[in-house]
């Protein structure tokens, strides 16, 4: 109780940086446990080299020769650094990783042993993972899981204090070749996203196009609490947030953390957490304090997408182990302390290829220009059909804490174009920016672009969606969820949004307009029909709540009970098996695996408030009150009344709690969703405030919990 919290502040105030070998040259670290094309050709014959790349970069079939070959290269390569297992590291629909290590240990008949690595053991593995959510996919099929290594994504060493093991990025999928995990349909979008733009680059004219894939660059934020705060509380330590916990007072939220400078424990932390990115190939970038004190960022430099989501991963799972070693718990809920800054994790995103570049990037050309146009047009138009699906793929318990918090983006998903280019398309929509009849190509209204600032200045926090000079910034993605979901669901749109204009303008060619007539009269109808998605204005302002819902027809979804259902509709279920992403049974996998996760995280939170406010808050109280009765003094003030009024209104929301969550008689887990969001939501903050508010009259010494002002600000 109480002395763990007195402990903790004892032990805090003469913590000190941990001591950790001195940070490496990059040179010597850089991707130094990564068995990549660079590793590959050191070890491997030219032909099987040569035979292995066309696999890495274009997912050309691996010959099972060359694969055993790469295989034991593999292997040795591994066992030189120390390792005696592998694994197929795999991605659950949970926001989890997930791994099963085999040794690569065969023995004699004599009890000798060797060791074997096979190309069949690298490419495919069996897992039994039958525990992990699958939807009800597995149990309509066979049982059986499979994993299979993604070539595209380089395997790595994952080292501990005395070993190593070779981890193998891999798809995870049913007997029957369902998608069971989120890498499958990162690929898929992908490939859909690549034949729609080939299609429409072709009729641009462009004669060599190569592969498109899209780019992610996820800029991760989270909280450092000193784990001794951290074991003294129940709810971090099970929920990864405070369920209780009187706000700070105003003014200290600020404190002048933001951008300054950092505490030498936290920094120590940062150049240890880096250095083992960097040995991993993780291409860390830039890190600063956040806005709430405790609260931090890193931005790794972007990467292919599919790269990124296995690097983002990683790197998530290397800042908690890395964090424990400092002696700190590394919090990435969206929203561990109320009433301060939740954490986020925006995700940039942009599509190109090796031939025409950056297609959202405007370029030095016209002709680049009219690429950019008709990607970004294609952009817009997806927002602005599969907004609610954005939503859903954003959708947790935890992020709704945040979203709409007026700190974060607003449940709106609208776009942000900044001012000269939401003119640009302003014009195409009205008209004003026609087209030159006979030369001078584009050079009035898209001179705009050519001029475009690459970091404008009216950047506009409040969107949701924004685009930030060469590339879509999606900001309302959660700081602990995979970067998969939103990628897929932004891949897939933008896939369906360019086959729409490939019909367009294949229709307005034939009907020989000259090039840049035909995109724009395909960009007018995308306007007319689309151009309400997009807003500069203050994204938090109840007035655009208000306009956003009443005159653009734009939707507003608060909860998970209310986004995850958007998974159900038709329009999504058409999308996803057109552009050939998910099959509808595939699909409804996901809507029954993270509805189930929705009522888990609240259930678990519910039961925590139960217990916390029975076992820690309610006994603080009465301890507190004995202490008063025992003075046997009459005193003039007496904060008796007010903590045995606070205390029992607190048991009675805790009450009311437990006979909430007992209850099972929904028909649907929609339903159940709903009374979550709702009722069982609504008293765990009844018992909260009432606790929250025994926090501020009940001796300090007697409180069990380490309070808001401790946890965020003792160094
Ligand atoms: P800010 O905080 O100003 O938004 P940061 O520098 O923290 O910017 O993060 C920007 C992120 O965007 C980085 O991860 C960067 O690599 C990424 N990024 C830049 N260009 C692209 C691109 N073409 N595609 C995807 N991500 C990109
Ligand atoms: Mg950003």
């Amino acid at each position: 109780g109480n002395k763990s919290r007195l402990k903790a502040i004892q032990e805090i105030t003469s913590a000190k940086p941990f001591e950790t070998e001195m940070t490496q040259p990059l040179k010597k670290i850089w991707a130094c446990d990564v068995f990549g094309l660079h590793q590959m050709e050191e070890s491997l014959s030219k032909s099987a080299f040569k035979a292995i790349k066309k696999t890495v970069q274009s997912g050309a079939v691996l010959e099972p020769s060359t694969a055993d070959i790469v295989a034991a290269a593999m292997k040795d390569w591994a066992m030189s650094k120390g390792a005696k297992f592998f694994s197929h590291i795999f991605y659950p629909m949970t926001n989890a990783t997930a791994e099963k290590h085999d040794g690569f240990i065969i023995t004699n008949s004599d009890g000798t042993c060797i060791t074997e690595f096979t190309g069949s053991l690298l490419i495919k593995g069996e897992p039994d993972g039958s525990s992990f959510p699958n939807g009800s996919l597995r149990m309509t099929n066979a049982a059986r899981g499979y994993t299979a290594w993604d070539p595209t994504s380089p395997p790595y060493m994952m080292h501990t204090a005395n070993g190593a093991v070779l981890m193998i990025p891999s798809v995870f999928m049913s007997w029957t070749g369902e998608a069971l995990d989120k890498k499958i349909p990162l690929l898929r979008s992908n490939s859909a996203m690549d034949s729609a733009a080939q299609k429409v680059l072709k009729l641009m004219g462009e004669t060599d196009i190569a592969t498109l894939n899209s780019s992610c660059g996820a800029e991760q934020e989270y909280f450092l609490i000193d784990e001794n705060f951290a074991n003294a509380r129940p709810d971090l330590l099970l929920a990864g947030r405070t369920l209780f916990g009187a706000p700070l007072s105003k003014g200290q939220q600020f404190d002048d953390h933001y951008f300054g400078a950092i505490p030498e424990r936290v920094q120590v932390f940062m150049q240890d957490f880096e250095d083992k990115l960097y040995r991993l190939g993780i291409p860390a970038k830039t890190h600063h304090n956040e806005v709430a004190p405790g609260q931090f960022e890193i931005a790794p430099y972007f990467e292919s997408a599919n790269v990124a989501a296995d690097h983002q991963q990683l790197l998530m799972t290397m800042m908690k182990i890395t964090a424990k070693k400092h002696g700190f718990l590394c919090l990435l809920h969206e929203k561990p302390f109320a009433g301060i800054n939740g954490s986020g994790k925006h995700v940039n995103w942009s599509v190109g290829n090796a031939t025409q570049g950056n297609l959202l990037d405007p370029g030095h050309t016209p002709h680049e220009n009219l690429n950019f146009l008709l990607f970004c047009g294609a952009v817009i138009r997806g927002v602005h059909k599969f907004g609610p699906l954005l939503r859903a793929v954003i959708a947790s318990a935890a992020n709704d804490h945040r979203l709409g918090a007026n700190e974060a983006p607003p449940a709106i998903l609208s776009v942000y174009l900044g001012t000269q280019l939401e003119k640009v398309f302003d014009d195409i929509k009205t008209g004003a920016l026609h087209v030159p009849t006979s030369g001078g190509l584009m050079d009035l209204g898209l001179s705009q672009i050519l001029q475009f600032e690459r970091d404008p200045g009216d950047r506009n926090r409040t969107s949701p969606f924004a685009f930030t000079g060469n590339r879509f910034e999606f900001r309302a993605v959660g700081s602990s969820q995979s970067v998969s979901g939103p990628l897929v669901a932004m891949n897939t749109m933008l896939a369906d949004s360019l086959e729409w204009i490939a019909g367009k303008l294949e229709a307005a060619l034939s009907n020989n307009s000259n090039e840049t007539e035909a995109v724009f009269a395909v960009l007018k109808e995308l306007m007319e029909e689309h151009g309400n998605v997009i807003f500069g204005g203050d994204g938090y302002s109840p007035e655009w709540h208000k306009t956003a819902v009443e005159e653009r027809g734009l939707q507003n979804i608060p909860t998970t009970a209310d986004a995850l259902p958007v998974l159900k509709t038709q329009e999504v279920i058409d999308l996803f098996s057109r552009t050939g992403v998910f099959t509808p049974l595939e699909l409804a996998s996901r809507f029954e695996v993270y509805a189930e996760q929705y009522v888990l995280s609240i259930e678990v939170e519910a039961k925590l408030v139960i217990e916390m406010a029975t076992t820690m808050i309610f006994p603080a109280a009465i301890s507190y009150l004995s202490s008063i009765a025992s003075t046997g003094l009459t005193l003039e003030y007496s904060p008796a009344g007010a903590v045995a009024e606070t205390a029992s209104a607190m048991m009675a929301s805790v009450e009311q709690l437990s006979e909430a969550i007992a209850l099972d008689h929904f028909d649907t887990i929609e339903e159940h969703m709903n009374f979550l969001a709702k009722d069982v939501c609504g008293l765990m903050l009844d018992a909260r405030a009432s606790a929250d508010k025994l926090e501020t009259l009940v001796a300090d010494d007697l409180w069990p919990l380490p309070k808001y002002r401790e946890m965020l600000f003792i160094k």
